[in-house]
């Protein structure tokens, strides 16, 4: 598992790119983090990358956005849900079909969600400090300050 140090927004969303760019269609990153932690941050960053210009905003009417593009985006945001089950499936299921998908809360799925491709946790460690570690890539994506 690569840990890395942020110390902006700016630097989230450039780890975020990176990510990116190692991603393809049907991948799953999950995104956790307490609230204003850096979630919608991050994936706006990765959106940007893989060539979303619209804006890139947290969900907060619908379960999730899907942005088009060579790569279609899926962006969602499970934070009213409490536990989501077989049930929710079939709504949550078109954001995922051709998609790279990015989840915010996953915590809340329930257990629906498809076998994620990298797991990102970002801890806010106080001003513009992030700890963002990334479970399921190689350390080669570390940028700034790292830790083991
Ligand atoms: P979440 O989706 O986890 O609730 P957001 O990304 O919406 O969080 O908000 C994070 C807030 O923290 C934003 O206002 C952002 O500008 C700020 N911030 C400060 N430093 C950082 C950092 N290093 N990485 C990400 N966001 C940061
Ligand atoms: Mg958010």
């Amino acid at each position: 598992m690569a840990a890395t140090e942020t110390a902006s927004p700016a630097q989230t969303e450039a780890l975020a790119a990176r990510l990116a760019q190692r991603l393809q269609p049907g991948d799953v990153v999950l995104v956790s983090g307490e609230l204003g932690a850096g979630k919608t941050t991050f994936v706006r960053g990765a959106a940007r990358a893989l060539g979303v210009t619209v804006p890139v905003t947290s969900p907060t009417y619908t379960i999730g956005n899907r942005y088009p593009g060579a790569v279609p985006v899926a962006h969602l945001d499970l934070y009213r849900f409490d536990e989501l089950g077989e049930r929710d499936w079939e709504d949550l299921e078109p954001y995922f079909e051709g998609t790279i998908a990015f989840v915010e809360w996953p915590e809340r799925a329930g257990g629906v969600l498809p076998e994620p491709r990298v797991r990102v946790s970002l801890r806010p460690l106080g001003g513009a400090n992030r700890l963002i570690s990334l479970e399921g890539v190689t350390k080669s994506l570390q940028i700034g300050i790292s830790r083991p």
